[in-house]
């Protein structure tokens, strides 16, 4: 096993918690739990801590920064790294939950065991694919990539921009664009925001620094003459070795495209953001019961009300729970750590914990207000063409897919089987949710009906190395003559 250097281990465990994801919701949970006295070891696969939203601390402190205005007042989590009764463990990736209280770990080229009384998955998101013509050339960039390139590497994604998808991360991209000096074309929102925002009103005043800065940003939009397209989406990207325009079209109420008012629009890079995916991957393996929510996500967890998932002693929060913002993941950590401590006999802090669940729910109340103001139909809206890529690992296009259905595969595992796609590098993170929406508009069923080809581990990419050194227990299999014996140490 590879060891930890925190101080509290109990029990031949090693630590009281631990906690998968150094986001703001694995930060705050680790450090509610040190000032309640428990330890937690916190593993996360990258470099640094973070996660999604504070990625890169540079511009989260740097007041001049439009970039970092935002995540500023959050940045102070990441001190929680340093806390002795926390052991931080960057590059550290959780590939399986192989028994009750038990992480399995890859760090580097080995792999080990994490043991706690208790295990909190928040493991964030991931930007939610939206196959369309022309969506595998150069110039296409998922909104939360952008995001990334603008605000880790300093790299403008383009010149001349068009932003096409749904939800509020669109116009936060289309903002900071603006605010580095790229030309953004054009923004198509997917949702009819402007005739829904008094009903959202009530709800969405509960967080009312965020709505003033929603309202900055349209004032933005209008001041630089961008033209802000609602329920409008992207048709397809045009250009022979990198995009050179998009073609946008208006939705009509049905969700269907209305493909005589299509507009093209010349520009050098297309950022398409159609919302987020919870990463639910551990929360597969764990067998924890999961529900369909798509505003929130895809699948996400069934939880009660301190975020117990239905597995004993497994926790989850933050996006990977259901997608709700920086602001809720944090809530969510914190109060998971106090349930946590109440299992383990610890009197609690009654009055904090409900100061964070009051806080909670205004949180939540400003989530739900911007889910009905974003609520659209799930991409892809409108037909792909054959030659379009839905599995970017394996290179499986529409027209292989709609091959392997008519020859007989009906089922989403039955075409994962005809066709590879789901077995590449992203292991169906990205292609299974366009197959299961496909399968379902033809079945006429929702996306959540659609059963999902089995989860194995990894759970995410680890070297193999990491497994050729690891002591694994011995298969319940009678022994394969042609595999390697199991190495010692
Ligand atoms: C690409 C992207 C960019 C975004 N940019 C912004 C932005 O600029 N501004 C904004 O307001 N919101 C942004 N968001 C949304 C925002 O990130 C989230 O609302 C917020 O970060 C959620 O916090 P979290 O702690 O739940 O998850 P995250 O911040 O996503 O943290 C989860 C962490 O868990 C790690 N992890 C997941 N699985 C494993 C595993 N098996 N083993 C080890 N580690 C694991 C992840 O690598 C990640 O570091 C972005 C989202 C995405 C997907």
């Amino acid at each position: 096993m590879i060891g930890t250097n925190h101080s509290a281990a109990t029990d031949g465990a090693d630590a009281d918690i631990a906690i998968v994801g150094a986001g703001p919701a694995g930060l705050a949970c680790a450090a509610e739990a040190a000032a309640l006295g428990l330890s937690s070891v916190l593993l996360d696969d990258n470099p640094r801590p973070g996660g999604q939203y504070l990625r890169h601390p540079a511009f989260a402190t740097a007041p001049e920064d439009p970039l970092g205005a935002d995540a500023r007042r959050l940045a102070s989590l990441l001190a929680v790294t340093a806390l002795p009764q926390v052991s931080y463990r960057p590059g550290a990736t959780v590939w399986d939950l192989p028994a009750p209280g038990v992480l399995a770990v890859a760090e580097g080229e080995r792999s080990g065991r994490v043991r706690a009384h208790a295990i909190v998955l928040a493991t964030g998101a991931y930007d939610r694919p939206a196959p369309f013509p022309g969506w595998t050339l150069p110039g296409v960039i998922s909104a939360g990539a952008a995001q990334n390139l603008l605000k880790g590497m300093r790299i403008l994604p383009g010149r001349r921009v068009v932003v096409a998808g749904n939800g509020p991360l669109l116009m936060l991209v289309a903002a900071n664009l603006l605010a580095c000096g790229v030309e953004v074309v054009a923004i198509a929102e997917a949702a009819p925001v402007s005739p829904r925002l008094w009903r959202a009103l009530p709800l969405l005043l509960s967080q009312s620094d965020l709505l003033m800065q929603a309202a900055r940003w349209r004032y933005a939009f209008w001041r630089a003459g961008v033209p802000f397209l609602q329920s409008w989406t992207i048709a397809h990207a045009t250009g022979a070795d990198r995009v050179d325009g998009a073609v946008l079209c208006p939705l009509n109420p049905d969700g269907t495209r209305d493909g005589a008012r299509a507009r093209s629009f010349a520009c050098d890079s297309i950022i398409v953001g159609y919302g987020l995916l919870a990463s639910v991957e551990l929360l597969r393996l764990a067998k924890a019961a999961l529900h369909w929510e798509p505003q929130r996500g895809g699948f996400v967890p069934v939880r009660d009300a301190a975020f117990r998932t239905t597995v004993p002693g497994v926790w989850a929060v933050g996006d990977g729970a259901g997608i709700g913002g920086a602001r809720l993941a944090e809530a969510e950590g914190r109060i998971a750590a106090h349930a946590i401590a109440t299992t383990r006999c610890h009197r609690g802090d009654q009055r904090r914990l409900s100061d964070l669940c009051a806080r909670w729910g205004r949180i939540d109340q400003f989530r739900r207000g911007l889910e009905q103001l974003f609520a659209a139909p799930l991409p892809p809206h409108g037909p792909v063409g054959d030659e379009t890529v839905i599995c970017r690992c394996e290179e499986v296009t529409a027209g292989m897919l709609a091959a392997a259905r008519d020859g007989g595969a009906e089922s989403a595992v039955q075409v994962k089987a005809a066709t590879r796609l789901g077995m590449g590098r992203c292991q169906g993170r990205n292609c299974l949710p366009s197959l299961s929406a496909m399968v379902a508009r033809e079945q006429d069923a929702s996306p959540g009906e659609v059963a999902w080809p089995m989860p194995r581990p990894p759970a995410r990419m680890i070297p193999i190395g990491a497994l050729l050194v690891e002591s694994l227990p011995p298969p319940n299999l009678p022994a394969d003559p042609h595999l390697p014996r199991k190495r010692a140490g």
